[in-house]
């Protein structure tokens, strides 16, 4: 039988959440079963993405992180928490990856995340209009055994792991077994929230594995980019009609 897939998407209200989750869901439809997609939102559930949930025939879970926020430039880290808890708590068996819902994932990804045994990284395609950024992030692989890292002389000396949040996925059975985790003293959960923005992924990861040794380069070889990051400018305070429905002509 086939691994459950636990896909984790932190998400806002803003003008682009329709365009990027109708896109992801369709995406996800593709993915055979077993597979639970879970959507974790700030503060409510919102109409809008609890409508969508309802009529895409996924099966899903729609989770409200209810933490007050004093740092606004949070970028879903505390609702991948929310997600990670309940995950611990029902003890979901499976495979966790966090797929944000602005990125474009290839089909054969989800293939891939079946193949993982306990730790599985890849590349990520970047895809930004600052010129400072990599073009794509993610393992040297010889094999599945990861030999180093693409990155930039910027980010080099500073991060443990070069992987993007959409570049690696783990066994769940290692949230709740503790002496499986590398530092058995530290909770992921609660540490992820007070790491600095860009260094998120290395610090939680750098709690899942010891080192390179305990990662597996998907697929073998590492030459495949299946999943693209985008970063777009965020068009803050665009009007748009809430849900996307028209009560009313627009005036000129
Ligand atoms: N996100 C969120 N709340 C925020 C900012 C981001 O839920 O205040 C979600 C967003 O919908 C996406 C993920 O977190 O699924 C990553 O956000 P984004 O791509 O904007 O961050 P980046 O990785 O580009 O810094």
């Amino acid at each position: 039988p086939h691994k459950l897939l636990i896909v984790v998407t932190p998400t806002y209200n803003r003008a682009f959440q329709a365009y990027y989750l109708t896109r992801l869901a369709h995406t996800l439809k593709l993915v055979p079963p077993p597979f639970l997609w879970i959507v974790v939102e700030m503060g409510a559930q919102s109409l809008e993405t609890a409508s969508l949930l309802r009529q895409t025939g996924i099966m899903y879970r729609h989770l409200v992180c209810e933490k007050n926020l004093t740092n606004i430039k949070d970028r879903g880290t505390h609702q991948r928490n929310v997600a990670l808890a309940h995950i611990e708590q029902h003890q979901l068996d499976g495979i966790v990856y966090f797929a944000d819902d602005d990125n474009v994932y290839t089909l054969e990804l989800f293939e891939e995340l079946r193949q993982i045994r306990r730790f599985g990284t890849w590349l990520v395609g970047m895809l930004a209009h600052s010129k400072s950024r990599t073009v794509l992030e993610g393992p040297v692989c010889d094999g599945e055994k990861v030999i180093g890292w693409h990155t930039n002389e910027k980010s080099k000396r500073l991060r443990r792991f070069h992987v993007d949040m959409s570049g690696f996925a783990f066994n769940s059975t290692i949230l709740w077994d503790p002496d499986r985790w590398h530092r058995p003293s530290l909770d992921p959960i609660r540490q992820l929230d007070t790491v600095k923005e860009g260094f998120q992924e290395t610090t939680f990861i750098e709690q899942l594995v010891a080192d390179e040794s305990q990662m597996e380069g998907r697929p073998p070889g590492c030459s495949k980019v299946m999943v693209w990051h985008l970063h777009l400018e965020t068009v803050s305070g665009l009007p748009y009609p809430s849900g996307w429905t028209m009560n009313s002509p627009l005036s000129a």
